[in-house]
């Protein structure tokens, strides 16, 4: 059954010191997770963490490791240390969320878990004057289209194809594949699984 939950909602239900942040999206994953009666269960999580330009908006002060930070993208013509360092804080948060996810995944043991981590493109950080994303792709640099692709799985269940590179074409693929589900749309060379 789809659970579509906003952030706002979540914000509203659980509050806290995360609230104004992508954490928000962990409250209540566990409970949700073990309170479906389906054997298969796809969640989707939309964060926003390293999206210019407000890099430094983007992670709880806490997160804050790299300073001084600078603003926003508008305010680094002269400070480009700043902007680096307030998008590698949004990293830090990143892995934050990331540890948070699979520690939730560890704990329920009954599932066979995996964890396909992708960002829809990369961000330029002043990189022979450019800055952000959105260069059509034939033009971009490596910057806006070299992308994380992070992938965990709790146990044996799939093993992972020993892959240099993977794209977010690989997605959707690898997610049937994941979940067993058969479709005819379904290429098994485009899953990252075995
Ligand atoms: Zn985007």
């Amino acid at each position: 059954m789809p659970d579509y939950v906003t952030d706002t909602e979540l914000k509203e239900e659980y509050g806290g010191e995360d609230g104004d942040y992508d954490g928000i999206l962990l409250c209540g994953l566990k409970e949700r997770i073990l309170s479906s009666d389906r054997d298969k269960i796809l969640i989707v999580l939309h964060t926003s963490t390293s999206h210019g330009p407000l890099y430094s908006k983007k992670y709880p002060p806490r997160f804050e490791v790299f300073t001084p930070v600078c603003e926003s993208v508008e305010a680094s013509d002269d400070d480009i240390e700043g902007l680096i360092n307030a998008y590698d804080n949004s990293i830090v948060y990143t892995d934050y969320l990331l540890n948070e996810i699979i520690s939730t995944l560890k704990e329920l043991d009954s599932f066979h878990s995996t964890v396909i981590y992708v960002s829809d493109h990369g961000e330029s950080l002043g990189e022979n004057g450019l800055y952000m994303h959105g260069v059509p792709v034939k033009m971009a640099p490596k910057e806006q289209y070299e992308i994380p692709f992070i992938v965990w799985t709790s146990d044996d269940f799939r093993q992972l194809k020993p892959l240099e590179e993977a794209s977010q074409h690989q997605v959707f693929h690898s997610v049937l594949n994941f979940l067993s589900f058969d479709s005819p749309v379904y290429d098994p060379e485009m899953s990252i699984f075995e």
